[in-house]
């Protein structure tokens, strides 16, 4: 699998940027924390990269499955704002985990920002 560069979600089209520090990710005071963001205002998708592949898939699914939530409002509604993170965060695991497990995708090797290797 190489790392997709482009998205789309339902009838939007959202733009992934590999970026090396979590100040990238997010301009938030605690942005520290952050490992990937979605803002669905300007459709891109940041990915804290230098992390083990497997980390760095989980960040994707996380974060596309709240691109999907945002851009579904049912299911919105039905995951409720509040319970929203905790839902996402608890499928991105399994999911990622899940695709690796069954050799479903193969992460690549290769940091898509530099030639830096991956540990
Ligand atoms: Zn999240």
């Amino acid at each position: 699998m190489k790392y997709p560069t482009t998205v789309k979600v339902r009838d939007t089209l959202y733009k992934i940027e590999y970026v090396n520090t979590s100040r990238e990710v997010s301009t938030n005071l605690d942005s520290d924390l952050y490992c990937g963001m979605a803002n669905h205002v300007n459709r891109t998708i940041r990915i804290l990269i230098n992390r083990p592949s497997n980390a760095i898939l989980e960040t994707l699914i996380h974060e596309l499955l709240h691109c999907i939530t945002e851009r579904n409002p049912a299911l919105l509604t039905l995951l409720g704002d509040d319970k929203e993170e905790s839902i996402v965060s608890t499928f991105a695991i399994d999911l990622a985990m899940l695709l690796l497990d069954n050799k479903w995708v193969n992460m690549p090797k290769q940091d898509p920002t530099s030639t830096r290797r991956i540990k």
